[in-house]
């Protein structure tokens, strides 16, 4: 697509429905030039006619408008025990979703088998969808090279490393594919439909098994030079020796992370110090970091320390993001951000009491309004950013 044509579909977007003329007059084009590439954008499925605005005296004006409709995007948002994958059109909006449990440490073939299954339901699901796909989004719970589409070294996915995620999907789909880190989609899911309508410079923290932030600058995906920016699972917290996965001692992740809160839980319950975790565990052999807030939730006393002892270790970590970075908004999402308000709470009251007063001023720091559908929504809408440049509608 030529700047032109992204230019035109985006002011059409954010109008809503535009005539010619006034096409013609915000672009600079001649009619004529104007209505030859509305000829190839309805030919593409992206605009369509919307027949006749008011007229103004003489004829009235035949009116396009963006279609939605005109197309799809299949969207995959793979964490390290599920995978979500969607089906949407091209205002980013999921039509149809599947998840499924999967572990990603069982090496890229059969997850991916796992993953190309779902995404051959989801397309058997929408038929009208599947013969107008324009694209395919994956995001990888760990560092992506964005260009090659390939995950690099990825800490959690033993196996995956360098492995053609790309290739196979445009193989196998015959369509433009784009790999990145999770996080990065689901920032991208939330600016385009979520908290975060209108943010230019945003932080979205997953908090799931491994920790990730996908970072937002002036309106688009910040990615660093390799691809791993935003990978603040790892960065030491102060005084704790904690062994990480990684080989480090008291990183983020091996403190706040699902795995190692589950672990802690296990430890309370074994110890005797959290009958509700005790009375989980007798049930069912081990403990998920989701448990913790269901024990904190009963008003456990050493599950509710646990859960705000893991925000506290979040907000610190936030905290030098918020002095270093003076974002407008943080998102908190991912699997363990649902263990209830005080573990919100306790990343606010860290980061406030641990940030710079102006950087914090106007800073907003909110639960995820997309859930589980910030990935794919995001999936939906980086295909639709880099096969037509399409930006948030409100922005
Ligand atoms: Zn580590």
């Amino acid at each position: 697509l030529s700047p032109r044509d992204a230019e035109i579909i985006q002011l059409v977007r954010t109008a809503g429905a535009m005539s010619k003329s006034e096409l013609a007059r915000q672009t600079g084009l001649s009619r004529t030039g104007v209505g030859s590439r509305l000829a190839v954008l309805r030919e593409m499925g992206l605009l369509e006619e919307l027949g006749e605005g008011p007229s103004s005296g003489g004829r009235p004006p035949s009116l396009v408008r963006f279609a939605s409709d005109g197309g799809s995007v299949v969207a995959v948002d793979m964490g390290a025990t599920s995978v979500d994958v969607a089906v949407t059109n091209l205002a980013a909006e999921p039509l149809v979703h599947l998840a499924q449990d999967i572990d990603v440490r069982e090496g890229p073939k059969g997850v991916l088998n796992t993953t190309t299954d779902l995404v051959d339901q989801v397309l058997a699901a929408s038929p009208h969808a599947a013969g107008r796909l324009k694209g395919i989004a994956v995001g990888l719970p760990g560092p992506v090279e964005f260009l090659t589409g390939r995950p690099v070294a990825p800490p959690i996915m033993p196996g995956w490393d360098q492995y053609p995620v790309r290739e196979l999907f445009e193989d196998r789909y015959g369509c433009r594919t784009f790999v990145d880190n999770d996080v990065n989609l689901m920032a991208l899911g939330e600016l385009w439909a979520g908290a975060a309508a209108r943010v230019q410079d945003l932080l979205w923290v997953k908090l799931g098994t491994g920790i990730g932030c996908g970072i937002i600058s002036q309106g688009a995906a910040f990615r660093g030079i390799s691809g791993c920016a935003g990978d603040i699972g790892h960065i030491e917290l102060g005084g704790d020796t904690t062994v990480c996965r990684c080989g480090n001692l008291g990183c983020l992740e091996a403190v706040a992370g699902g795995e190692a809160l589950a672990m802690r839980a296990e430890g309370l319950a074994l110890s005797g110090e959290s009958r509700s975790l005790a009375r989980m565990l007798d049930e069912r052999g081990s403990l998920r970091a989701e448990d913790l807030g269901v024990a904190a939730q009963e008003g456990d006393v050493a599950a509710v320390e646990l859960v705000r002892s893991a925000g506290r270790a979040v907000g610190a970590v936030l905290a030098s993001l918020v002095n270093f970075y003076n974002p407008e908004m943080i998102v908190i999402g991912g699997g363990v951000s649902r263990l209830g308000v005080r573990l919100l709470a306790s990343i606010r009251e860290a980061v406030y009491r641990r940030s710079l007063p102006l950087a914090t001023r106007d800073l907003v720091l909110t639960g995820s309004a997309l859930g589980e559908l910030a990935g794919v929504t995001g999936g939906g809408a980086m295909v639709l950013g880099e096969l037509y440049g399409l930006s948030p509608a409100g922005s």
